[in-house]
């Protein structure tokens, strides 16, 4: 997902109230100060153009200079780690549905590498998920492919929205997390964007001293280390926000319904491998809460197995369960009928 602009910082203003109303993406008070018609769209420019550049500089990788075939395999490895244990776990299900709980310093190992995608301040991803469960494919929803498959997968990204830069949002929909000062602080002055750039450094280094470890001369060392670099960073971070934003594009157009919910959530195969169980997606609109997105037996949810061996070394606590879903509960996910 995203780099989209921090809200102000006086995200310290937020307190928490109705936080069962926003975890559960029910909250139905309006939000004020914000105006009730979205204005024209504008692109931010400078999103945009920064889009753009990490995608062409990822595409270096393909340049004989920077391209190995263990790319591959270690790209594979940070989805694993920064997207799955980063994205999945701890922005989507530990953070924004409360759907399991870990000791502190792991919540934040998990917080820290969902940063390390460069997908925003965990707050502002937060904020967005709950807006999308609860007003999910109709007018509301801030990203929703119904008009198009490339606004619901990218274009919602750069242009402005300005409900997403509102405190009152904040109150609304994330009073619980607004009062984590670690949070906060990620969220202050784009800190989060810092937190990047730091792990990307971090990564160059471990790979340049590997590569003097490994290899005869300084040339062949700097070859090494930039293949680390451009694999194991760009090419990590770019793969991690398509298969994230097929999510919200893909599986919510194509796939199979396991629920009836009210709105166009799918079940896609494909996404679901991609992401490491996030495509079960119609699965998750049915149930919010629960942690494991995979309902049949073959529907396999890496992330939640995950979850699972954590929970037997008695490190994952309060992990929420897939509740019997009715067809007028799955219908009840979401507030606002389909405009
Ligand atoms: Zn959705
Ligand atoms: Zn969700």
């Amino acid at each position: 997902m995203p780099v989209i602009p921090s809200a102000p910082s006086e995200i310290d203003k937020v307190r928490p109230h109705d936080v069962a109303d926003a975890i559960a993406c029910r909250n139905d008070r309006p939000v004020t100060g914000v105006p009730a018609d979205l204005p024209r769209p504008q692109v931010v420019v400078w999103f945009l153009v920064a889009l753009i550049v990490i995608h062409t500089v990822a595409l270096g990788a393909l340049l004989p200079y920077a391209f190995v075939w263990w790319g591959v395999p270690l790209v594979l490895l940070g989805n694993f780690i920064f997207g799955s244990l980063g994205i999945n776990l701890g922005f989507h299900r530990m953070l924004t549905h409360k759907a399991v709980a870990f000791p502190r310093m792991l919540e934040r190992l998990w917080v820290l590498c969902g940063v390390c995608c460069l997908e925003g301040s965990p707050l502002w991803w937060a904020c967005v998920h709950r807006i999308h469960h609860q007003h999910s494919d109709a007018r509301a929803d801030p990203h929703s492919p119904k008009e198009s498959f490339f606004w619901g997968h990218m274009q919602w990204i750069y242009i402005a929205d300005p409900r997403q830069h509102s405190l009152a949002t904040y109150a609304k929909y994330v009073p619980d997390l607004a009062n984590d000062p670690f949070l906060r602080w990620l969220h202050r002055r784009h800190t989060w964007a810092v937190v990047y750039a730091a792990h990307a450094v971090l990564i160059a280094a471990i790979g340049f001293g590997i590569g003097a470890l490994v290899t005869d001369t300084t040339a062949a060392a700097v070859r090494f280390g930039t293949q680390v670099f451009v694999w194991g960073v760009l090419v990590r971070t770019v793969y991690v926000w398509h298969v994230t934003w097929l999510v919200n594009s893909a599986a919510h157009r194509w796939g199979y319904r396991n629920y009836d919910t009210a709105d166009r959530s799918r079940n896609n195969v494909v996404v679901a491998l991609l992401t490491n169980g996030e495509g079960w997606h119609n699965n998750h609109h049915a149930t919010p809460r629960a942690c494991s997105q995979g309902h049949r037996w073959w529907e396999i949810d890496l992330t939640f197995t995950a979850v699972r061996l954590m929970q037997l070394i008695g490190l994952a606590r309060d992990v929420i369960p897939v509740q019997a879903v009715t067809r007028a509960a799955a219908m009840g996910t979401r507030n606002e009928p389909e405009r």
